[in-house]
């Protein structure tokens, strides 16, 4: 093996789309087309980039989606009122709200707006709370593109020390609590540390895997990490033209065994762990018609 290897996001996010093919066109040879809703709220440059980039996906695969792009004085109650009746559509089987929301608008009151039925983004308590216990439905998408990206390099994630830089509610906490889990590609011993972590370099050096998630440029560098480790860059930050992770990777790649591209890494892995649920969720709603039926 050559080191370092790099773990190649994009060709793994292809293998994942071929696996949803014959899946989507099983349900259309049924008459039904998996339907994907994203709302946007606002200008926010990034956003725009991410939906497209989510549009593309669904393009690719043929999943229907639905955008919807309100204008940035929109008010929670228009916003929940559109959620209302996308969780009705029979059309729409994911629903999305890309984040972040303008600041009026409390980001939590929309997200558990959402039906769990619906919810592709694994953001509802209800899903995070599956997740917890050990039966999820809908995982989050990075957290679980990452442990995608992992299984499929051949990197075993049991028995490692992970170390988490980011204690987010989309990121950070949700992957602590897949890599914890008394399951395949799972129990690790986890560490989780944020910007009250008084000496963070104390606890990236001991990482078997370590995950920077925590969207500040390069904050990791060479002497905070051990020889041989596997590093995942989740982190897309804008220095000037250029888009860079969390990790300083010229100062680490020399020291690791895998490491993650930005971009060409996690990012990929997102939207296609996206378009995986959104096929999940068409094929539980197909299901239930079914049953109805019945
Ligand atoms: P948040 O801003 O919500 O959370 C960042 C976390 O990192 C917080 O817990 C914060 O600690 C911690 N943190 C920030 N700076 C430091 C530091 N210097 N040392 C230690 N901890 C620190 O970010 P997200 O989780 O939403 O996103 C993280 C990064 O990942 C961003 O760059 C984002 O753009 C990117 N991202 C990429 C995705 C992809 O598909 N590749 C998807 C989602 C996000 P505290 O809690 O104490 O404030």
């Amino acid at each position: 093996m050559t080191f370092p290897q790099l773990i190649d996001g994009k060709a793994i996010a292809a293998q994942i789309y071929e696996e949803l093919r014959p899946r989507v066109a099983s349900l259309v040879a049924q008459g039904f087309q998996p339907g994907l809703a994203v709302i946007l709220v606002g200008e926010n440059p990034a956003s725009q980039v991410y939906v497209r980039n989510k549009e593309r996906a669904c393009e690719k695969l043929g999943i229907r989606s639905f955008r919807y792009h309100l204008p940035e004085k929109t008010d929670l109650g228009e916003l929940l009122s559109l959620i209302d009746t996308l969780n009705a559509c029979a059309e729409v089987h994911g629903i999305l709200v890309q984040l972040p929301l303008p600041p009026h608008i409390e980001e939590r009151n929309v997200l558990y707006r959402i039906s769990p039925e619906k919810d592709v983004d694994g953001f509802h308590p209800y899903n995070l709370g599956r997740l917890m216990v050990g039966d999820p439905v809908f995982l989050p998408c990075t957290p679980w593109g990452i442990q995608e990206l992992l299984r499929r390099s051949g990197i075993e994630v049991e028995g490692k020390h992970v170390v988490i830089v980011g204690r987010s509610n989309i990121v950070g906490k949700p992957l602590a609590m897949m890599f914890v889990q008394k399951a395949k590609g799972a129990n690790a011993t986890v560490s989780i540390c944020h910007t009250r972590t008084p000496d963070l370099a104390e606890h990236t050096k001991r990482a078997d895997i370590l995950v920077a998630a925590c969207g500040s440029p390069r904050v990791i560098t060479g002497n905070m990490v051990k020889e041989g480790a596997v590093v995942i860059d989740v982190g897309i930050n804008r220095v000037g033209e250029k888009l860079v992770g969390d990790v300083d990777f010229d100062s680490v790649v020399g020291k690791v065994s895998y490491i993650t591209p930005v971009p060409g890494g996690v990012g990929p892995m997102t939207v296609a762990m996206l378009m995986a649920n959104t096929v999940k969720a068409a094929e539980r709603f197909f299901a239930r018609a079914g049953e109805r039926k019945q």
